[in-house]
């Protein structure tokens, strides 16, 4: 059971935004791809635990805690009897190589961010808050390799990696494990969800600025920006996709807020930010639509409140 799902961070969206609409160094653009890489592995082991675990699995998706001043993230949290088990979902494609305790990608000599050291600090830190909550948990954490592509010469014989030939015994291994709930599962699920840190996704972006930005309507599916306005569709001249215009102005709306958390929300800004529609009163329609209109005459904006 989901007690709490997992979205695409703040921060992958802004990257994608700004991947879209201006080009991003080499770093930015390496760290936009290891984060989306990563996401689609996080989503494909919360496809495998909902479709094959019990049902009274407690599954805590992308939580971040703090204790003693350091911060610590875990991409999946099962919780069983009287037992944890925190797993580090890597996406990892391709041949890698073991040697020296490292890992490393066969081609390149660059040295890889060991996943096992992030397992065992987010075990250490895990303990200290269980044991600062009162909580009498076991931990046993697990680093999980989803990607079916993925394979490592040399691999340590460790029974915490989980190699992707080893996913369905690993998910009956946790399945045999009668439920036993006897409330403290929840009261630990809840206490951890309680205190789930969101962190500010903008010390980590480049620089960027409005008038920078490539403007007008990208597709929802394949973010092109070769899009054609009608009267009240919007066509994507790449891939065909259709989409209401009053779902594609509310869909920029929502991308220019996160972009610019503090800008006034104007009509004039709205039609200059789509591009592609003509009239102004369209924008305006929708706008009132949607939003609540604050202030009066030229000085008036809509106010935005972002969904989590
Ligand atoms: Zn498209």
């Amino acid at each position: 059971m989901f007690l709490k799902s997992r979205t695409e961070s703040d921060l992958l969206k802004l990257l994608g935004f700004l991947n879209n609409r201006m080009s991003l160094t080499e770093d930015d653009l390496k760290q936009y791809l290891y984060l989306k890489k990563g996401y689609e592995g996080e989503l494909a082991f919360d496809r495998l635990t909902a479709a094959t675990l019990n049902s009274d699995v407690y599954i805590l998706n992308d939580i971040m805690l703090e204790i003693n001043h350091s911060k610590f993230q875990i991409d999946s949290s099962l919780i069983i009897q009287d037992t944890i088990f925190p797993c580090e979902i890597k996406n990892f494609e391709g041949n890698y190589f073991y040697n020296d305790g490292e890992f490393h990608f066969s081609g390149s000599k660059s040295l890889i961010t060991n996943p096992l050291h992030q397992v065992k600090r987010a075990e250490t830190l895990l303990q200290q808050y269980l044991k600062k909550n009162g909580f009498h948990f076991r931990i046993v954490p697990y680093l999980v390799f989803i990607n079916p592509k993925f394979f490592l010469y040399q691999a340590p014989q460790n029974d915490s990696i989980i190699f992707p030939p080893q996913l369905s015994s690993f998910m009956e291994k946790l399945n045999s494990k009668p439920p036993n709930l006897n409330g403290m599962q929840r009261k630990l699920a809840d206490k951890m969800i309680a205190d789930h840190i969101i962190e500010s996704p903008y010390p980590k972006l480049p620089p960027y600025e409005y008038h920078s930005l490539l403007k007008g309507f990208t597709c929802a599916i394949c973010n092109s920006f070769q899009i054609a306005c009608g009267e009240r569709k919007v066509t994507c001249k790449d891939c065909g996709f259709e989409e209401e215009v009053e779902s594609a102005v509310v869909r920029s709306v929502e991308e220019l807020i996160l972009l610019f958390p503090s800008l006034k929300i104007t009509t004039n800004i709205i039609h200059d930010w789509c591009g592609v529609v003509e009239s102004r009163k369209t924008i305006r329609k929708f706008l009132t639509k949607n939003y609540k209109l604050m202030g009066h005459g030229k000085y008036s904006y809509f106010e935005v409140l972002l969904k989590e």
